[in-house]
């Protein structure tokens, strides 16, 4: 038989009630059976999600074609910023080596 606060006990679980309610819920589910089992189930889904999750890898030829298709996005992003950098570098010590900018303060 479900009780009525079983709906704030999940919202309890979940963090989404503010500490008055809190209070509430636990000082409830203290002696409400139906509650107390429905946090205990909660935490122990939860403990098993947590537990089981490391486990859930990708297969190794998936994770190769992940890291290859990492390294040559990589291989994309150094080539775009070397090309990019050098005009950049230029124009920097074209204007640092003036003496009076055109532009000062
Ligand atoms: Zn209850």
């Amino acid at each position: 038989v479900q009780c009525a606060e079983s709906l704030r006990v999940q919202a309890y679980f979940d963090n989404e009630v503010d500490a008055v309610t809190a209070a509430e819920i636990e000082r409830h589910a203290e002696h409400c059976a139906a509650c107390g089992t429905l946090l205990r189930d909660l935490e122990l889904t939860r403990a098993t999600i947590r537990r089981d999750l490391p486990h859930h890898r990708a297969p190794p030829a998936l994770r190769a074609r992940i890291a290859r298709e990492l390294d040559a996005e990589m291989a994309v992003v150094a080539r775009g910023s070397r090309t990019w950098r050098r005009p950049v570098e230029r124009a920097w010590s074209f204007w640092a080596s003036r003496p009076q900018p055109l532009h000062s303060g």
